[in-house]
């Protein structure tokens, strides 16, 4: 291992848009020594070692965190708590646990639920990047440059655990800032998750229309924004809406209330 290698192994667990491009970039900065990456489906872990994002991969969760001295949970903020209850009894005892989940009230609870109290080991994290793509291969290593990322710590998140996922962030090249879950669950409703209902609500209600072919041939400028962002995994935005649930109606009703 470098003396620059702060990680010694990594565990990602989800390696899509966001896990695959972490784990570039932390391989790019030369900060870990080794990148295990975890998930559900092998065919798309295999095609992450193949392109060089992971050295290795388990679908086994338990075997996954062995030996990891920083776990990363980069999963659909749906599968968030049955991820962590599958971990949880295996983690190493001074693993660091963090996650880039979009909402950060839910995970929090999450993990508050599965180990009966919040680890000070565990360092809620939220990266201001990304993209409408999914998967691997949408992944790339300086997606997180120049860009905000969120840490959320618990009252319970120890000073050097806070430090080292700010450190793993800012090896990304990424400026780190941060803010209590609450706060930050209000902030991201209002400027990410209300975005992306407007542009799936009027991409959809266009479609709808019995001219929307035309309307779609004449698309550009601003529009063709409104259906990039229309595009991105329905799923995932599912599972956002969701878990911000109480932010994201706030939001939502102050608006509604202005375009009437
Ligand atoms: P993605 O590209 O679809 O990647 C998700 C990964 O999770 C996939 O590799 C998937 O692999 C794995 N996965 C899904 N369900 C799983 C389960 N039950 N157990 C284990 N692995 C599972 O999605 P993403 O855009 O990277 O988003 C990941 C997280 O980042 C989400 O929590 C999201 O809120 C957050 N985030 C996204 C953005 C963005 O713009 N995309 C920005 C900031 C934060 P398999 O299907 O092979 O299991």
């Amino acid at each position: 291992m470098l003396p620059e290698q702060f990680i010694k192994r990594l565990c990602i667990i989800g390696v899509g848009l966001i896990g695959g491009s972490l784990a570039r970039a932390l391989r790019s900065a030369g900060v870990v020594a080794e990148i295990v990456g975890a998930g559900r489906d092998s065919t798309h872990l295999q095609k992450a070692q193949e392109l060089g994002v992971i050295d290795r991969y388990v679908t086994d969760l338990r075997q996954a965190v062995q030996g990891a001295d920083v776990v990363v949970l980069a999963v659909p903020l749906g599968a968030m708590e049955s991820v962590l209850g599958a971990i949880a009894p295996f983690l190493e005892k001074n693993a660091i646990l963090t996650d880039v989940g979009s909402a950060k009230g839910s995970v929090v609870q999450a993990v508050q639920k599965v180990f009966g109290k919040l680890p000070e080991h565990f360092v809620p994290a939220h990266p201001i990047a990304g993209t409408e793509k999914s998967g691997v291969e949408a992944s790339f290593d300086s997606l997180f440059e120049n860009r905000r990322v969120i840490l959320t710590p618990t009252l319970a998140s120890s000073e050097q655990s806070i430090n080292k996922v700010k450190r793993m962030w800012q090896a990304c090249g990424a400026d780190v800032i941060q803010m209590g879950v609450e706060h930050h669950d209000e902030v991201l409703a209002a400027t990410s998750h209300l975005p992306h209902m407007l542009a799936f609500a009027l991409v959809d209600t266009l479609a709808r229309m019995d001219d929307s072919q035309e309307i779609f041939d004449f698309a550009a400028g601003g529009f063709k924004d409104f259906t990039r962002i229309a595009s991105s995994d329905p799923q995932m935005w599912h599972d956002i809406c969701l878990a911000n649930h109480d932010a994201l109606v706030k939001a939502l009703e102050a608006f509604s209330e202005d375009l009437m």
